[in-house]
């Protein structure tokens, strides 16, 4: 049987653009129901600035309370050396990192242009592998940027190149804005295997536009076997207007069910950790299978 990895950003992605924030003990909680449900990658958050990102502020106690069983990937996100430092000090193996290639997008991201982020993005992954760690690299708006439309695909191929270069053992493209369709996702996967080839590479695709599962179909379809998901859908981007989260986990997980592909994922345990989700934060969140199974239909 064919299997893929999905690799659940809830606790990242999801959770850093809420305006309800989550206690300590409710990661905790969430942790440990997506590790029940069967998820073996997580994104615990990001090591960013507090001040920015109030929502990751308590990573270092989160990551002191978790208890991952040793089949469990931890990773977060670091966006500069300080951030890798204190990602060293909590003893993540980890991490994951991102250039925009929108320089607009970075400029408002990140607050540096394109070429400055990604000598930047370099930088920190030859650092990063220099202490032991695997570094997973990404570029975002890889597919379009509601700033700047279309992006030009040498940018995010030499990016991806780049960053292969300087160490990172695994890389993504993120649809940061969502604007990929299934032809366009196929297309680039081909460039990447073609001008990469051997490398492992995931998508990271946001469902703003509701074509989150038919992209995940192309690049399957292409060949890629991890993609990033939230829980519920839960997410968004602070600098896209009206951005959506990732495509649900369990949504992905019961296209991968009827298509015969494994995931080890339960859909069973990923709805009640929805029901949780939307009483923690008092709205009903995007994906579908949780009200499928509500309404009594089978799963697993
Ligand atoms: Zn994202």
């Amino acid at each position: 049987m064919d299997s893929v990895t999905l690799e659940d950003t809830t606790l990242r992605d999801g959770l850093q653009s809420e305006k309800i924030e989550l206690t300590v003990e409710d990661k905790v909680s969430l942790f440990e129901m997506l590790v029940n449900a069967g998820v073996r990658r997580i994104q615990v958050g990001s090591f960013v600035h507090p001040g920015i990102v109030p929502q990751m502020a308590d990573i270092e106690e989160l990551i002191r309370q978790v208890k991952a069983p040793p089949e469990v990937r931890l990773s977060a996100l670091v966006l500069n050396s300080r951030g890798l430092d204190r990602a060293l000090k909590c003893g993540m193996k980890h991490m994951n990192l991102s250039v925009s290639a929108s320089d607009t997008h970075s400029r408002k991201n990140v607050n540096r242009s394109f070429e400055k982020a990604r000598s930047e993005m370099i930088a920190l992954t030859k650092q990063a592998v220099s202490h032991g760690m695997a570094v997973q690299a990404g570029v975002q708006c890889a597919f379009g940027c509601v700033y700047e439309g279309a992006i030009p695909e040498e940018h995010v191929l030499t990016t991806l190149q780049y960053l292969s270069e300087a160490g990172a053992g695994e890389l993504y493209l993120a649809d940061t804005s969502g604007m990929a369709h299934p032809r366009q996702i196929t297309r680039m996967v081909e460039q990447v295997h073609h001008h990469l080839p051997g490398e492992t590479l995931s998508l990271h695709l946001h469902d703003t536009r509701g074509l989150g599962l038919a992209n995940i179909i192309a690049g399957y379809e292409a060949g890629v076997r991890g993609f990033d998901v939230s829980t519920g859908g839960l997410g968004g981007c602070p600098f896209v207007k009206g951005a959506a989260g990732n495509v649900p986990t369990e949504d992905a997980v019961n296209l991968f069910a009827r298509m015969g592909v494994d995931t080890g994922i339960r859909i069973s345990g990923l709805c009640r950790i929805v029901e949780w989700l939307e009483s923690r934060l008092g709205r009903t969140l995007p994906g579908r299978m949780c009200r499928v199974l509500q309404h009594g239909a089978l799963c697993d």
